[in-house]
């Protein structure tokens, strides 16, 4: 059976389960009505969740589980009696979705490496060069400020344009040797430091984040990623957790 077919059918059998309960419930008068419409809002979103249905918009699950409520509601109140009060029963279901849905996002945050579960307080980052979310405690380097994995990895970030090359540290030095790997300017594609003028290959340039080795100038017009300051990464993801 195709995925997404199999998502729509399950999706499908959650909402059935969720009118036949609380169509039963409705008949039952709002003092079984509501608190079943809170308990059944919070099951369904969390199987919506369990088998992973489509929640690319966090508000759909509250909105269909109040749908799925107001119909049996309309429906047991025009068939069978009318009762004001059930007319409320989308305060519970909202509640019991969006509560559900709440919980279940905050413990859903893990660290993109490592798989850890991210709890509100801990600190993350955002790894500049890779852009994914990573727990500070095992797969964030401070020293050279990325994850693990883009440090094994080698991962880079500058530009590999001769013109932004060209346009920030001047053309290809051709004398001397890399301050830092001591790679020579013909093999290497050295670039001197824009204050100290003492030449760096583009390898170094990048592994060191854009900063002078010598004298820690950084290189104009950085990617925007690059130059966000750890402190505002910490303020950032404890707000946006
Ligand atoms: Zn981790
Ligand atoms: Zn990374
Ligand atoms: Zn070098
Ligand atoms: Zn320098």
């Amino acid at each position: 059976m195709n995925r997404s077919l199999e998502r729509y059918a399950i999706l499908t059998g959650i909402i059935i389960f969720l009118c036949s309960v609380q169509f039963g419930a409705c008949l039952a008068g709002p003092a079984i009505a509501l608190p079943v419409a809170l308990l059944m809002s919070a099951i369904a979103t969390w199987l919506w969740m369990y088998f992973n249905l489509p929640s690319d918009h966090v508000w759909l699950p509250p909105l269909i589980c109040i749908c799925a409520v107001m119909l049996c509601v309309t429906l047991s109140e025009f068939v069978f009696r009318n009762d004001f009060v059930e007319w409320f029963s989308f305060l519970p279901a909202g509640i019991g979705s969006g509560l559900t849905l709440y919980f279940l996002l905050l413990n859903n945050a893990r660290c993109a490496l490592c798989n850890r579960r991210l709890s509100t307080q801990s600190l993350t980052f955002q790894c500049p060069r890779c852009h994914m979310r990573i727990c500070d405690e095992f797969c964030w380097n401070f020293e050279h400020r990325r994850c693990t994995l883009c440090l094994e990895q080698r991962v880079p970030i500058l530009s590999t344009h001769e013109q932004w090359w060209t346009r920030v540290a001047g053309p290809r030095y051709l004398r001397g040797r890399c301050q830092i790997c001591l790679g020579s300017a013909e093999k290497l594609d050295l670039r001197i430091c824009p204050n100290c003028r003492r030449p760096q290959c583009r390898d170094c340039w990048d592994f060191n984040n854009g900063d002078c080795q010598r004298c820690g100038t950084s290189l104009s017009d950085l990617p925007t990623s690059l130059t966000m300051t750890v402190a505002h990464n910490h303020h950032a993801n404890i707000h946006n957790v």
